[in-house]
């Protein structure tokens, strides 16, 4: 990784244009990202990861879909209104080619391999990865930044 001082909203807002323009369908996407935010990071490896989480959030999401992103110097968050996980997958969304198949998934195309360079990228960062998910509700992703806390 090559490691560098990046500022985290402009790089989210990056991502969050790419993501907009190939989504196909509305997504309402708020960045809540205070301006002086600055994070270490590898900033294209970081903004794949962004990528990959936005990329599900509108998969996995009705036709009208809303994404909050939250962020600060400790952690990023990623929001949506989506169809959520079954909380029988939930230990293994971030397996190499794991899917959720079981419930009412949406004609959606993926290899599972989303979360699983999403969760290498945080660990090679020293970063943890959480999810809380909820059936027909929504899903959130939390990276957290603060090395020292957990390792
Ligand atoms: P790929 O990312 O390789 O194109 P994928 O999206 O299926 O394929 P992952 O991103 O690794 O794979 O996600 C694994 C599984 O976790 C998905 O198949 C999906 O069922 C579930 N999942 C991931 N993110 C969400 C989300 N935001 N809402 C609902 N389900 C999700
Ligand atoms: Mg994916």
């Amino acid at each position: 990784l090559n490691i560098e001082k990046v500022r985290l909203r402009p790089l989210v807002e990056e991502v969050v244009g790419m993501i907009e323009m190939k989504a196909g369908k509305p997504a309402k996407i708020e960045i809540y990202i205070p301006e002086n935010v600055e994070i270490s990071t590898d900033s294209l490896h970081f903004g794949n990861v962004i990528s990959n989480l936005l990329d599900n959030a509108v998969k996995y999401s009705g036709d009208a879909v809303e994404i909050k992103i939250y962020g600060d110097n400790n952690e990023i968050s990623i929001s949506d209104n989506g169809i959520g996980i079954p909380k029988g997958s939930l230990p293994y969304i971030f397996d190499k080619f794991y899917r959720v198949t079981d419930g009412d998934r949406y004609e959606v195309g993926g290899y599972g391999l989303g979360l699983y360079y999403v969760k290498q990228i945080s660990e090679m960062q020293g970063w943890s990865i959480s999810v809380i998910s909820e059936e027909n509700k929504g899903t959130t992703f939390t990276i957290k930044f603060n090395r020292d806390e957990k390792r």
